[in-house]
């Protein structure tokens, strides 16, 4: 007698036939009105099936709006106990970033629908992983998702930044927590030959801007003998890169007191100089240099996700437009311009579209020299264009 568990209805949910249709071609979030049969709660991981009762793979069923997110496809009839499941896509997962997993590297391990992970991010900084954790079916898996990349990994510490909107949605409690090992409040990292003191219960996002490493690449290797400066510079990543990469100074900018405090520990401990922090609201601080007429050959404008709903988008992309445009008139000539949005509602077209408005009517060209995105331990699923929500354009002034 086989010992594979057959599928039982509990495990089982059917599409509608125009939402089959859908998966097919690639999508992977469905909603209450997508669901023809099968049981949603508790929230677990289930076979889906086509109008047909064709496969279509496994999916997490959740309470919230978001009802089902597909998690690809998976050998047999049978729905997986958890443990192999994730013990495989983890595996997998890992095994694609195999070139950045030394002592002291910074990688994303995890990255959600990209990895046929929904609702999970795990990031590793050396010794510590960081998990963020926005799916109940997830968070009910962690008894088997910790101790395997634990284990796996050889981690001191795993920690959850539940600290997050999203877990609203799913009737998820918003919070930081020690999952694993000992409390590692603090944990530093090298990328490009750079050292970044990375807080992970404290720091923003899992505790570091990890999908910038493209861009940080970029910005050491454009340094060289320039006057560089750093907008919305947090702990200043990208100011030491341009200073790792040779500028002439840095000037980094933030309206934290706290970030710019790491950001001169950290030039001091990587034994760089030239840095000089400026704590101000950028909006501001750009007007003044406009109106002193001081010029830089290097900026790099990151600023917050304005947009967090697709509801505040028309605001925000006036508030994108605005910026551009003041950091695009303090640029000297032939400098660049990095410019950036991780807003997930900002399309790379529309961003484009913005951009174009910003640099229009400005008394030299601007030429667009290279588009970035995050890095590739960020794999955007395409099918799935929510998953890119980094948008990176270099800019030159041109007279
Ligand atoms: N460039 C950084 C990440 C930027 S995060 C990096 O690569 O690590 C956004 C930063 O913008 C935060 O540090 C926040 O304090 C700052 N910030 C937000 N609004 C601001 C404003 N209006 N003026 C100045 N800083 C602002």
């Amino acid at each position: 007698m086989s010992t594979e568990p057959v599928t039982t209805a509990s495990q089982e949910l059917q599409l509608t036939e125009r939402a089959s249709g859908f998966a097919r071609r690639g999508q992977v979030w469905f909603y209450g009105s997508d669901v023809a049969r099968g049981p949603l709660l508790p929230p677990r991981l289930v076979r889906v099936r086509d109008e047909g009762n064709r496969d279509l793979g496994l999916g997490f069923t959740s309470a919230s709006r978001l009802v089902l997110r597909l998690c690809g496809p998976w050998p047999g009839d049978a729905v997986p106990d958890r443990a192999s499941f994730f013990a495989q896509r983890l595996s997998a997962a890992i095994e694609a970033r195999a070139g950045c997993l030394g002592p002291t590297d910074g990688a994303r391990l995890v990255h959600g629908e990209g990895d046929w992970l929904p609702g999970l991010v795990i990031d590793r900084y050396g010794p510590v992983l960081v998990l963020q954790v926005t799916a109940a079916a997830v968070e009910n898996a962690l008894d088997a998702i910790v101790p395997f990349v634990a284990d796996r990994l050889g981690a001191e510490s795993v920690v959850a930044r539940n600290d997050v909107a999203a877990r609203k949605h799913e009737a998820l409690p918003e919070e930081v927590s020690l999952l694993h090992g000992r409390r590692i409040a603090a944990t530093a990292i090298v990328e490009h030959g750079v050292q970044h003191t990375v807080r992970v219960f404290e720091g923003h996002k899992t505790g570091f801007y990890l999908d910038q490493r493209p861009a940080r690449a970029l910005v050491q290797e454009l340094g060289k003998g320039r006057r560089m400066l750093d907008l919305f510079c947090y702990q200043g990543a990208f100011a030491l890169n341009a200073l790792k990469g040779g500028a002439q100074a840095a000037v980094a900018v933030d309206q934290s007191a706290d970030a710019l405090r790491l950001a001169t520990a950290a030039a001091a401990a990587n034994g760089l100089q030239g840095l000089a922090v400026h704590e101000a609201n950028v909006f501001d601080f750009l007007r003044a240099q406009r109106e002193a007429g001081l010029q830089h050959d290097l900026v790099v404008l990151d600023p917050p996700a304005f947009a967090k709903s697709r509801r505040e988008l028309e605001g925000a992309e006036r508030g994108y437009r605005d910026l551009n445009r003041q950091a695009l008139r303090v640029l000297a000539p032939h400098g660049f311009l990095l410019t950036c949005t991780c807003s997930h509602h900002m399309t790379p077209v529309r961003f484009e579209e913005l951009v174009r408005q910003a640099a229009a009517g400005l008394p030299f060209r601007v030429v667009l020299r290279k588009r970035l995105g995050a890095g590739p331990d960020h794999p955007v699923c395409i099918t799935h264009p929510e998953s890119e929500y980094l948008k990176v354009l270099l800019l030159q002034r041109l007279d």
